[in-house]
């Protein structure tokens, strides 16, 4: 198969680094169990000008201190052995070179990597059978054409369900939801 993969909050932590750096620049305090927004900054009251500024500054160091999920790079190597991996992140290609780089340093294995917010266009042109992601909206665009999600389980994306949403809060589930989507193929 070929397995589209997001990054944040997903194959990473992003919601520990956001919080430490927004932190530092709110002088809030806030934790993880405050997260009920995909979008992190709005927690804050900021709006997308204060985001975009936050993020230039702290961008690069946010995204190279956020750490892999439990298993995900062994589980990620593992499938590669097996299937065709295109990392797929919403990341600004600005930030490139530090995904590519914290990938190496934490031994994840791919075939490709697109730095892309139309996830759907991405994997119906590359004719991805699959994408593992924790964006509710991008959950509910594949559904809403017939394409499976492996959705890794976050505090804001409880409310989606569709049969076309296979539910994973580790990544053993996800793999045993690739298995299963592999073997009614
Ligand atoms: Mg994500």
């Amino acid at each position: 198969m070929h397995i589209g993969i997001d990054l944040d909050n997903t194959v990473l932590d992003a919601t520990s680094a956001h919080l430490h750096y927004y932190n530092r620049v709110s002088g809030l305090s806030l934790t993880p169990g405050d997260v009920t927004d995909f979008y992190i900054y709005r927690l804050y009251g900021w709006d997308d000008a204060k985001r975009d500024a936050v993020y230039r500054e702290y961008g690069h160091e946010i995204h190279w201190n956020s750490p892999p999920l439990p298993m995900a790079s062994s589980i990620v190597r593992e499938l590669s052995a097996r299937h065709r991996i295109s990392i797929i992140t919403a990341r600004p290609t600005l930030f490139r070179d530090v995904t590519v780089k914290w990938l190496e340093a934490h031994n994840i294995h791919y075939h490709s990597i697109a730095f892309t917010e139309d996830k759907l266009g991405q994997c119906i042109d590359s004719k991805v059978d699959v994408l593992i992601d924790d964006a509710p909206h991008y959950a509910e665009q594949f559904a809403l054409v017939n394409r499976p999600v492996i959705l890794y389980e976050q505090p804001y994306n409880v409310h989606v369900t569709n049969d076309r949403v296979y539910r994973a809060s580790n990544w053993p589930q996800v793999k045993q939801h690739v298995d299963h989507l592999e073997s009614i193929q």
